[in-house]
């Protein structure tokens, strides 16, 4: 016997219809990449996506067509989300960062019709359009009489000519819930990139389960600024969260800067954030030498790589702000595990709440985990014992954009490359990239355990840990450091640090001062990149 409740698809347009239904008069604030600040309502965003919609129906684009953005965190680009994906086309999110011949390959593997991009990304769309052979229509993101002449790009249009000229009525199309969305390519280290391929139900179930209260909790009474990109995993699903909860949105346009990001939480009165690590560094980077404080800002999600202990710490301590530590990853639309305490935790002294906090945090409703031996054998949640960490969900992929890679999942589980523990309680801790975890006379040690202490150092501003080839040990740890500007720190007052804080052997043998490590396109360490730069390096 069947239900007798209606069967109604879940549709991203439904988010928008939604939003501007109940939430019409709630702000979108965006800064632009004219550096001034645009505001307006989730009505008026509704209004303007109908008019993308119908743009592209003028274009002639059909249902699963690509369209393209190379776009930072903005109203227009919001507007896309709506547009492109609520009127049945499927939205490809670019990283700009990513190098010209590669925004080029992605382009022509996911066979993209149109590209819409910010003015910044003009020189870079000058570079690579020739090479982009299924690109039909260029969309430049700025206002008519902004646009350049003689930009050598054929046909480009600005937006708000191309969207101007449409009626902002527009019955949204319904169809099958499972259709693609969005896509988004990861930003692998080896082999070609792969892409996610979202569908409307993965999206808005994922929007359901991010606004919940061990989740995001992100509600009506709150301002986010999602610092985490659109163009890498839709911002983590806040713009589709924050329309489901009427949520105020702030955009941070191109600038991540402290200043540029503090004056906007300040002005904006934002309640909640969201981004990496490297940002939230940026930030309080900026706001400790100047003694500043937050007046609003109660919440942050950090994660995309392990948030350092001193970075929870410092929201926590100095400005009274509690840091949600998040897991996830483009093939689980991001969000995986969020790290909130249960209620048998609230009376527990602060420093073994710091303990859990610094985990990754429970399995969201949705995704279901497991860690398992090379042998593919569940392993026990202790806490203790790590293995290769297994996902599968209604979010997670099952197989990859054009079955690039073929069969990814191991007996329906997407097995993630990370290495964790799960405690009695399901709280997950990553260990490491499986490929990152340095093996030393048969035992393992976390790079990010010995990231983290080095971080909590006074003197140093960014630390990477990798493995070198040992003739005893297999491998021993060494630490590659960035210090802070200005700051004197030795070799040996480093190593020192490290005493009483891990056991002996897990110590680094060396410490290697650098002027930077590189950084990925999505904002995360590039041990790869590291490996290469060190690899004429002798232990000493
Ligand atoms: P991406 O698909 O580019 O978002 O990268 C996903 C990967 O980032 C995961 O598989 C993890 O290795 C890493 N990652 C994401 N969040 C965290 C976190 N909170 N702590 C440690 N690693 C993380």
């Amino acid at each position: 016997m069947l239900g007798l409740m209606q069967d109604q698809p879940l549709l991203i347009s439904n988010l928008i219809d939604f939003a501007e239904r109940h939430h019409a008069d709630v702000e979108i604030v965006s800064r632009r990449v004219e550096g001034d600040i645009h505001r307006y309502t989730y009505k008026d965003a509704a209004g303007r996506a109908r008019q993308v919609a119908n743009a592209l129906d003028a274009m002639g684009l059909q249902f699963s067509d690509r369209v393209a953005t190379l776009a930072w965190n903005g109203y227009r680009h919001f507007e896309l989300y709506y547009g492109v994906s609520g009127s049945g086309r499927v939205l490809h999110t670019i990283n700009p960062r990513l190098h010209p011949d590669l925004i080029a390959w992605i382009a022509n593997h996911a066979e993209d019709q149109v590209l819409c991009f910010d003015m910044s990304f003009l020189p870079l769309v000058q570079a690579v359009h020739s090479k982009c052979s299924t690109i039909r229509h260029y969309v430049a993101l700025c206002d008519a009489d902004k646009m350049p002449p003689d930009t050598g790009i054929p046909g480009l249009i600005s937006y708000e000519a191309w969207i101007g000229r449409q009626a902002n009525t527009y019955q949204w199309p319904v169809f099958d819930e499972n259709s693609a969305s969005s896509m988004c390519y990861t930003s692998g280290t080896t082999g070609n990139p792969k892409a996610a391929l979202y569908s409307h139900r993965s999206t808005t179930l994922h929007a359901y389960a991010a606004a919940l209260p061990d989740v995001m909790s992100l509600s009506a009474r709150d301002a986010v600024l999602p610092v985490v990109p659109m163009f890498h995993v839709n911002a983590w699903g806040i713009p589709y969260s924050a329309p489901l909860t009427g949520t105020k949105l702030v955009f941070p346009g191109p600038a991540m800067d402290g200043k540029s990001i503090y004056e906007l939480l300040e002005a904006e009165k934002v309640t909640y954030a969201a981004g990496v690590p490297t940002v939230w560094q940026m930030l309080l980077g900026h706001m400790k030498p100047a003694g500043l404080k937050f007046s609003t800002l109660k919440r942050t999600v950090i994660g995309g790589s392990a948030c350092p202990p001193a970075m929870i710490a410092a929201f926590n301590d100095d400005y009274g702000v509690e840091v949600l530590h998040a897991w996830g990853m483009t093939e689980m639309s991001p969000l995986g595990t969020l790290c909130t305490l249960k209620n048998k935790h609230q009376d527990l002294p602060e420093a073994d709440q710091m303990k859990i906090r610094l985990k990754q945090g429970r399995s969201i409703f949705g995704v279901d985990m497991k860690i398992v031996d090379p042998d593919g054998n569940d392993l026990p949640w202790d806490g203790k014992t790590f293995g290769d960490l297994h996902v599968k969900g209604p979010w997670v992929v099952r197989a990859y954009f054009k079955g690039e890679g073929g069969d990814p999942l191991i007996n329906g589980w997407f097995p993630t490359g990370d290495v964790a523990t799960i405690d009695p309680d399901g709280y997950m801790q990553i260990t490491d990239r499986s490929k990152d975890v340095i093996k030393s006379g048969g035992e393992w040690i976390s790079s990010i355990d010995v990231e983290n202490i080095a971080v909590a150092h006074p003197a140093v501003a960014m630390a990477a840990c990798i493995g070198v080839a040992h003739p005893k040990w297999d491998e021993r740890p060494i630490i590659a450091v960035v210090k802070k500007p200005g700051a004197e720190l030795s070799r040996e007052e480093l190593l020192k640090f490290y005493e009483g804080k891990t056991a002996k052997w897990q110590i680094p043998d060396d410490v290697v001062f650098v002027d930077a490590i590189p950084i990925g396109a999505t904002g995360k360490m590039l041990k790869t990149r590291l490996r290469e730069q060190l690899k004429d390096y002798k232990l000493p």
